[in-house]
């Protein structure tokens, strides 16, 4: 299964040559293999916004929605918003993960949980970037896997949100306050559109992480990671809603409304680990020479990167006589027929690449 999902530092050039007369391109340095980094200046407002995406190399939804937010911007009809804000944009921050389609940087390690230590050249970049820009928002873009739902009883989770957490007692600072009313905002506005699509993600405090770091310093901070919506592994919807989301952030942020919407963002649900891409049911299996006969078997998929091409490996997630307490984004039946002609394949697929599982365990 081929999809769009690789954006590779060669793709983010094309993009920049398109724009290079329009907007501000700076390189605010280099990646661990010397490629560059480039941060976008767009308005001439008092109040700026620091957004940066692709921290995360295979987590590229939200880059291909900042490029329809830039042209978007540079409309004359926005031009409110330019004059109210200053937008500073980071679209790659891991540029070296992003050819690799890897959430670590080429030292292998995860820039978001680097926020303290500061060992990595491109996580000094971003906190560099922070002291000098001093924003007023930061928008902390990412891209979560097919594994979660929008609570218990929603769908998948095509788009979750986060207000991190400032300490371990998750005190609701006034960052965090305007944070939670702006999140709640952008979810009474999509809501109607996507209806159980839309989440909250955990706000456990990680000091690691650079959204609780400077939601900690005292910057409203916005997580936004763009999920799986139903049939969709291109991400071409959860892009869609990622940019409306700016759309209704920026309108929001232009009217400076006062009012608090923190109880409003409680009651968002949470996002739950509670979907596989794929329930297979009727399938005989062999446990230890033992034949279980009528067994359904979950399925996940892990995306790699083979011959420039993001291809996704099937993995077993877990087996048993009724999965009730998982929820999948596909449903396969098979007869008495065709089950033994296709377990092989399975069996094979899934084995082989199990061991892959546990590895990807993070998100944020
Ligand atoms: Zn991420």
């Amino acid at each position: 299964m081929k999809n769009k999902r690789y954006f590779p530092p060669k793709l983010l050039k094309n993009f920049l040559d398109v724009y290079s007369e329009l907007i501000i391109n700076n390189i605010l340095g280099y990646s661990v293999k010397g490629l560059p980094i480039y941060e976008l200046q767009i308005g001439f407002g008092k109040q700026k916004i620091l957004m940066w995406s692709q921290m995360h190399g295979n987590e590229t939804t939200t880059t291909k929605a900042l490029f329809e937010l830039v042209p978007w911007l540079l409309d004359s009809k926005q031009k409110s918003i330019l004059s109210a804000f200053t937008f500073f944009i980071i679209p790659q921050l891991n540029p070296d993960g992003s050819k690799s389609y890897s959430r670590l940087n080429a030292n292998q390690i995860d820039l978001n949980r680097d926020a303290l230590k500061l060992t990595q050249p491109e996580s000094q970049l971003l906190i560099q970037a922070y002291e000098r820009i001093t924003p007023d928002y930061a928008l902390n873009l990412h891209g979560q896997r097919t594994i979660y739902g929008a609570g218990r009883n929603g769908g998948p989770s095509t788009i979750s949100f986060l207000a991190p957490s400032a300490d371990l007692e998750r005190t609701i600072t006034p960052a965090r306050s305007s944070a939670m009313s702006a999140i709640a905002h952008i979810y009474k506005s999509l809501k109607k559109e996507l209806p159980n699509g839309i989440s909250r993600y955990d706000d456990t405090f990680n000091p690691n992480c650079v959204g609780d770091l400077f939601s900690k310093s005292g910057t409203p901070t916005i997580l936004f990671e763009a999920g799986h919506f139903p049939g969709d592994y291109d991400r071409e919807y959860s892009k869609k809603y990622i940019f409306e989301s700016f759309k209704i952030l920026f309108n929001y942020l232009l009217n400076n409304n006062a009012t608090s919407g923190v109880n409003d963002y409680l009651n968002i649900p949470q996002n739950m680990k509670n979907f596989v891409d794929l329930i297979v049911s009727n399938v005989n299996i062999t446990v230890n020479g033992m034949i279980l006969e009528n067994q359904q078997i979950a399925i996940q998929y892990i995306e790699e990167l083979i011959n420039g091409e993001i291809v996704f490996l099937p993995t077993l997630h877990s087996y048993g006589t009724y999965l009730n307490k998982l929820k999948s984004h596909r449903n396969i039946k098979l007869s008495g027929d065709d089950s033994n002609e296709t377990l092989p394949f399975i069996k094979d697929k899934i084995i082989k690449n199990s061991k892959f599982y546990k590895l990807f365990s993070l998100d944020r």
